[in-house]
């Protein structure tokens, strides 16, 4: 009868186990049923319960963290490659995983996690990141774009009194600092959203970094500056009728000429 690695017994995942080596015996003291019939695993040299080893060497380990700590780090330093293969492998298989791990850690201690990003944008990587993003963002732009005049910019301007379409501040056209002047995709373009006049809101820096691609209603009503006013306001003027909104669909109404 052929043995089969079973989980919580011979490992969560084995590869490499060898059922030559194992045969099932009598059930040992602590009772380690293998089969599901009253036998343990054994070794097939000598008589050991496999399960008892394993306890045994767990135990060890818990007892004795100082000795494993310094033999683990024997190890990885021996094998790098090995371990830095084995991690790469591991975060392209995890990736959503890995992304909300760091995303918590940055959360810990915000400040130390701003500092890291702006040592990475320096480095070379994070150059080359950003110069991407950039182009991809023109390229967005282009495919998705609906011609619309300077005078529909400033008409648009107009209707929100020159003040940010969010949080209702006075928006400054010069300078650096939260309430700089910003065009705001209402629709995310990377969330399908299109570059035409009926996408667009004047915005300050501060509500549109902080809106990023977030879906806009969902992002709006969690927002310190939510103002139900401001935002029919913001539906009116983009002609989102409310079913649609209520559905969270947000038509791209296609450009009327004027
Ligand atoms: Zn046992
Ligand atoms: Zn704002």
């Amino acid at each position: 009868m052929s043995i089969l690695a079973r989980d919580g017994f011979v490992g969560d995942f084995c590869p490499e186990f060898d059922a030559s080596k194992y045969r099932l015996g009598k059930l040992c003291k602590r009772g380690h049923d293998y089969s599901g019939d009253g036998r343990s695993l054994r070794h097939a040299n000598g008589n050991a319960c496999v399960q008892c080893g394993r306890d045994r060497v767990k135990q060890w380990k818990k007892d004795n963290p100082d000795k494993v700590k310094k033999s683990s780090a024997l190890y990885n330093t021996r094998h790098r490659e090995h371990r830095t293969e084995v991690a790469r492998i591991y975060r392209q298989q995890n990736r959503e995983m890995c992304r909300a791990y760091h995303k918590s850690l940055y959360w810990k201690n915000p400040e130390k996690g701003r500092e890291k990003a702006r040592y990475h944008r320096k480095t070379l990587k994070g150059k080359a990141r950003r110069v991407r993003y950039r182009h991809e963002r023109r390229e967005m732009l282009k495919a998705n774009r609906v011609p619309y005049t300077t005078e529909q910019m400033m008409q648009r301007l107009e209707d929100f009194g020159r003040c940010c379409a969010y949080c209702g501040d006075k928006l400054k056209l010069q300078g650096t600092g939260n309430d700089v002047f910003h065009w705001d995709h209402f629709q995310p373009l990377t969330k399908g959203g299109i570059d035409c006049i009926t996408n667009l809101l004047p915005a300050c820096s501060r509500c549109n970094i902080n809106k990023s691609n977030h879906d806009p209603i969902e992002w709006y009503i969690n927002f310190e500056f939510f103002s139900e006013a401001r935002w029919m306001k913001i539906q009116s003027t983009l002609s989102i009728s409310e079913a649609c909104s209520a559905r969270r669909q947000y038509q791209q109404l296609t450009l009327f000429g004027e």
